[in-house]
């Protein structure tokens, strides 16, 4: 059994069909990539995974059960945004514990697994810190240390290396797989860039227009792409 199953996903907005019938599986443990140009319905796709949106049509399995009309927060999935979206008036500790907190875990505990979390994402030290005093790819770190540290089943992120400068980026794709196969979670990773994609991901899912075109691994796509847009999409890399 695939930890995700997506069948017959589609949202449409009035006239406009988003995201049409998607169909994909996602193994645990694995690193998948959604990939397409802006407006193909990648982030539409993780806002309903995630639960901020609501399917038209279409079933999303986690684990075995149909998580469509599950809470966000009841979920076993935690999502990386664009926009980091770190809590200015906490500290870096507080804002890695803040889920925790929330799902009452004790403080000791709290603690030691924030702890570990700033080691993994190689930020030790770094908890009683503000937001504030950090870079970009610090603050990306810390978000990612706050999105792994309650052992979520899924971790999404959409787009969140867009804002970093190209060497920053290209350092932070290493570690995110580094930390992908640390922890074993399993990774849903939506973006328009080619080359992120195709060098993070174990699999990928080329979308265009709303329509999923193919599902395949890196050398599947670049041997034997099912279309012209596949072809043509994976094979401009600058
Ligand atoms: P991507 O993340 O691939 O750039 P999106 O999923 O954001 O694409 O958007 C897919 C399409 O759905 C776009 O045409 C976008 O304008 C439209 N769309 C997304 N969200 C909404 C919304 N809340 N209301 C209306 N249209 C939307
Ligand atoms: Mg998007």
């Amino acid at each position: 059994m695939s930890l995700l199953s997506v069948r017959g996903l589609t949202k449409r907005f009035g006239d406009l069909t988003a995201v049409d019938g998607a169909n994909f599986d996602v193994e645990d443990g694995e690193f998948v990539s959604i990939l397409g140009p802006s407006g193909s319905g990648k982030s539409t796709i993780l806002r309903m995974v995630a639960g901020f949106e609501t399917p038209t049509e279409g079933e999303i399995v986690l684990a075995g059960e149909n998580i469509v009309g599950t809470p966000p927060f009841e979920r076993d999935i935690n999502m990386v945004f664009q926009n980091l979206a770190l809590f200015p008036h906490l500290t870096v500790a507080e804002n890695i514990q803040y889920g925790l907190k929330q799902r009452g875990v004790q403080k000791d505990e709290r603690e030691r697994r924030t702890e570990e979390m700033l080691e993994m994402v190689r930020l030790p030290g770094y908890g009683p810190r503000d937001p504030s005093e950090l870079s970009g790819g610090e603050q990306q770190r810390v978000a990612l240390a706050r999105a792994l540290v309650n052992e979520p089943a899924l971790v999404l992120f959409d787009e969140p290396l867009s804002s970093l400068d190209r060497k920053l980026r290209q350092h932070m794709q290493t570690e995110l797989q580094r930390i992908q196969a640390e922890t074993g979670i399993t990774f849903l990773y939506v973006t328009h860039d080619q080359e992120v994609a195709l060098s993070v991901s174990d699999r990928l899912v080329v979308l265009n227009d709303g329509l999923v075109e193919q599902v395949d691994s890196v050398e599947a796509l670049y041997e034997s792409p099912q279309s012209q847009f596949v072809a043509d999409f994976i094979g401009d890399v600058n």
